[in-house]
């Protein structure tokens, strides 16, 4: 499991290997990601009102993973879109920080304030912004992971 401390290390570089366009979606990131860790991952809706969660992913087998949203019910602001998209980036978060180790594991099994959901969080709150284009890979520095001007981080 990659030590909370890192996270935001680790969102930004994990993006920037793969050399997706700032304004890169989670989808796309998904794709990519699988694609470069020869692994699967799906990406579903479910529609359950009543459900205690906004998402939650799944490890299937060695290399197949499940992620579940919530379906929006009705016109999809720019708010409820936003709140969608950080929901699937705290999700892949949990994947690609290796939360997931076995079989059969699942997001839900964590506790609210344990260590994998804050980093899950962070790892969303790193993805979000990257994407928003505040953060721009191309200043990304490899050699000391870092951005050149270092803004916001
Ligand atoms: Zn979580």
């Amino acid at each position: 499991m990659i030590p909370p401390e890192n996270v935001e290390d680790v969102a930004v570089r994990t993006a920037s290997a793969l050399k997706l366009p700032a304004s890169v979606k989670s989808e796309m990131f998904v794709r990519a990601y699988a694609n470069q860790q020869d692994i699967r991952i799906e990406i579903q809706t479910f529609d359950l009102e009543d459900y205690d969660v906004d998402g939650w992913c799944v490890r299937l087998g060695e290399r197949t993973y499940i992620i579940f949203y919530r379906a929006n019910q009705g016109h999809l602001t720019f708010s409820k879109r936003q709140r969608r998209e950080w929901v699937k980036w705290h999700e892949i978060g949990h994947i690609v920080l290796g939360h997931l180790t076995k079989v059969g594991d699942t997001s839900r099994m964590f506790d609210p304030d344990a260590p994998q959901e804050q980093a899950a969080n962070e790892f969303a709150d790193a993805m979000m912004a990257y994407t928003r284009g505040t953060l721009r890979h191309d200043e990304y520095d490899e050699d000391h992971m870092t951005f050149r001007d270092a803004r916001g981080w």
